[in-house]
């Protein structure tokens, strides 16, 4: 059967060699570190369940409004005034399935053919994609090093023309482990002032923030930030919710309402009786994220002082989602243990075959000199796995 000139324009995922090759292994009985995660390891908080499961006993097993059930969408807008400080109506919330959903669907609802998305590295692997679905052209933006992998408010100035519609910003990053801080925030406002351009603000890592990081919603920042921002955030990172497939977008009235009428065509609505546990999810108020969050902090903390120790390997402190983005480029061109390391492809496959460690290849995330390790893994797994790395690299 023919597959359309969309599907075929759509790669496989860069990623995915490594990550099957380590489950194959891994069936095969080898004993794997996986540092390749994109997901929580805790399970998901049990309260949470037992509301799904109290929502299926009491029937909730029927369709809802495409766009989510009113309490719900009432309870994200309640979460982005007390957490962000932003006033939407339930009007202008959308509850989507998952927020890879409300990204794809955004963009969707507000991109037209021949329209620019500035994408500034490292970005993730979806977002090139999801741009190019909807008929834009990405603008890749390199972020340098010293900048933290920042995009720096002179670069996002100089990549702007007279075609770009929107603006992707991922802080907490996935895969960079940063945060932009307040301060450098309102400075990419300030260059998109007196533009049309669209602020799409991935805010799926807002709770997993450390040190002294603060977070803050792009649209939070002004009047002109709010009006041209979509945000975007969802339950699977904060509440070990990934599974449930459970995202949400708060914007201006008209691209929610456009993306609730694509959505209606699309999926219809989010599971139902998942919506009502993510209304119990975001009105918790107990420490349970935060028990998680510290948690992370301190594998991270662990695993970038490990990572530095190593020679020729130099990462920056994560300030918030769950990985560690080291730069290993002066590992490329050695001959290890008979593999050529030409980047990170290279590297990452090398070092699957010879120590047993699953890690991601930057290349991807368009930052061809890095490699990413989720910590989203227990302690003992990070030092057994950075064992292996030191040793390799020795
Ligand atoms: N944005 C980023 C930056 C992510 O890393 C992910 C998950 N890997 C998502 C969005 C999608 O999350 P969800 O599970 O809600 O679809």
């Amino acid at each position: 059967m023919k597959t359309s000139k969309k599907a075929q324009s759509v790669p496989p995922s860069a990623t995915i060699a490594v990550t099957s090759r380590a489950k194959q292994l891994k069936a095969d009985g080898v004993d794997i570190v996986s540092f390749g995660a994109g997901e929580p390891d805790f399970d998901t908080p049990q309260f949470i369940k037992d509301s799904a499961v109290k929502a299926l006993d009491a029937g909730k097993t029927k369709y809802t409004a495409a766009a989510g059930i009113v309490e719900l969408k009432t309870a994200i807008a309640e979460k982005l005034k007390r957490d962000n400080g932003l006033t939407y109506s339930p009007d202008q919330v959308i509850v989507n399935i998952g927020a890879k959903h409300s990204i794809y669907e955004a963009m969707q609802a507000t991109l037209d053919d021949g329209d620019e998305v500035i994408l500034p590295t490292p970005y993730w692997v979806t977002y090139i994609e999801t741009i190019k679905l909807a008929g834009a052209a990405p603008v890749v933006v390199r972020t340098s090093k010293e900048n933290s992998y920042k995009i720096t408010p002179e670069q996002l100035k100089d990549a702007v023309t007279d075609k770009t519609a929107m603006f992707v910003l991922n802080s907490p990053n996935n895969p960079g482990g940063f945060s932009y801080t307040p301060k450098e925030l309102y400075a990419l406002a300030d260059v998109l002032k007196g533009t049309e351009i669209i602020v799409l603000s991935d805010e799926i890592y807002e709770k997993l923030i450390y040190g002294d990081t603060k977070f803050i919603s792009f649209a939070s920042l002004s009047e002109d930030a709010y009006n041209r921002t979509l945000t975007v955030n969802g339950l699977s990172k904060a509440f070990a919710m990934t599974g449930w497939r459970l995202g949400y977008t708060a914007g201006p009235i008209e691209v929610i309402k456009a993306m609730g009428r694509l959505q209606s065509h699309m999926t219809s609505n989010a599971v139902t009786f998942a919506q009502d546990a993510a209304i119990t999810a975001i009105n918790d108020n107990s420490d349970v994220v935060e028990k998680m969050r510290i948690e992370f902090e301190k594998r991270g903390k662990y695993m970038v002082r490990r990572l530095n120790a190593i020679e020729g390997v130099t990462c920056h402190q994560p300030t918030g989602a769950f990985y560690c983005f080291p730069d290993v480029s002066s590992h490329f061109g050695r001959n290890i243990g008979g593999a050529q390391i030409t980047g990170s492809m290279d590297f990452a496959k090398a070092l699957l075959e010879q120590a047993n460690v699953a890690l991601v290849p930057g290349e991807p995330f368009g930052c061809p000199d890095n490699v990413r390790l989720s910590f989203a893994c227990s302690l003992q797994e990070i030092e057994k796995g950075l064992d292996r790395i030191e040793k390799w690299l020795n």
